[in-house]
């Protein structure tokens, strides 16, 4: 009989507030799937006691976790290393730890386009993306490094706007302009790619669409939302009421979960077991959208 071994593996997520953030059932299902006595905890750290909690990190051998709010950018200079995504970014959420360092990655814009390319090919992709906030700088970046070329960033506020738009023309080298966000925005007819990166319509918030036009949706338009619940957005029901191929959050929330799983296992996990996790937590709503676009 082998050595008993009851070790686990731990993961985790650091953020504040984090009780709400559902990658502890996403992820455990993947590794309990896949037969990996592994663990990925929940963990309620405040920004006071990051560098603490890092170190603990390290001490207790995590192979790696996630960093949410409020911890993408102040986790750095607690780091080894960046990835190149996380580093244009200047924001991690995947912590690896390769050998004794631990690397900063940034998986929320892989995993937009992990689930974007489900439907269709940012390559040459005319896009507009509304925010500028974290979720938008990641999503953005990886566009531009996928091959999307030009890009529209609507934003209420106009400074970080700005910062968006410079970003993407001096580091990634693609056209890019900023609209401040004021009335219903109206979709130019050669956009191809139309993104939420805003928190509107995150539960418990209500189920607002955003300030834009949505006649000026096309049939022909791919249309994404970033929130993860409810699943079926105000925005994303109003595209498919126009006849637009949609992605929904919980696309999203999987194809960076499947990237960080990857990372720290290096195990390839299996994107539907994830996200029937996730539909059990949301319930039925989310079965609308998946049904059309399974990740
Ligand atoms: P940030 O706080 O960094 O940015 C929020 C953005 O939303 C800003 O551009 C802000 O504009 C804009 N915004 C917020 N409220 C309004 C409003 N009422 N009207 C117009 N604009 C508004 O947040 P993140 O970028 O980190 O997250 C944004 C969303 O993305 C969250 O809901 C989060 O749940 C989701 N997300 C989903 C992921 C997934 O895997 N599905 C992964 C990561 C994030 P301004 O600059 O003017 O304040």
């Amino acid at each position: 009989m082998n050595d008993p071994n009851f070790k686990q593996e731990l993961t985790g997520v650091f953020g504040q507030p984090v009780a709400e953030n559902p990658s502890q059932p996403m992820v455990e299902a993947a590794y309990r799937h896949h037969g990996l006595p592994w663990r990925y905890l929940t963990l309620e750290v405040a920004p006071a006691d990051l560098a603490a909690a890092v170190r603990g990190a390290r001490a207790m051998g995590f192979r790696g976790f996630n960093c949410t709010q409020p911890h993408k950018l102040a986790v750095i200079p607690h780091l080894d290393g960046l990835g190149e995504s996380a580093a244009l970014m200047g924001a991690v959420n995947c912590v690896v730890r390769r050998g004794d360092r631990l690397i900063g990655e940034n998986t929320d814009g892989k995993g937009f386009l992990q689930a974007l390319q489900g439907v269709a090919d940012p390559t040459g992709k005319r896009v507009v993306i509304f925010g500028a906030g974290g979720a938008a700088r990641a999503i953005a970046v990886e566009l531009a490094l996928a091959g999307a070329t030009s890009f529209i960033i609507v934003n209420r506020g106009e400074q970080r706007g700005r910062e968006l738009v410079e970003l993407l023309r001096t580091r990634l080298r693609v056209a890019a302009e900023g609209v401040a966000w004021s009335g219903d925005y109206t979709v130019p007819a050669d956009v191809d790619l139309v993104v939420n990166a805003t928190s509107i319509g995150l539960h418990p918030h209500g189920d607002a669409c955003l300030p834009i036009d949505v006649t000026t949706l096309r049939p022909r338009m791919v249309v994404a939302d970033v929130i993860p619940n409810p699943p079926v957005t105000g925005l994303l029901r109003a595209a498919r009421a126009r006849g637009c191929r949609v992605v929904d959050g919980l696309a999203m929330l999987v194809g960076q979960g499947v990237i960080g799983i990857r990372y720290w296992t290096g195990i390839e996990p299996d994107p539907g077991v994830m996200r029937r996790a996730l539909e059990e937590i949301f319930q039925g709503s989310a079965q609308v959208v998946a049904e059309r676009h399974p990740s």
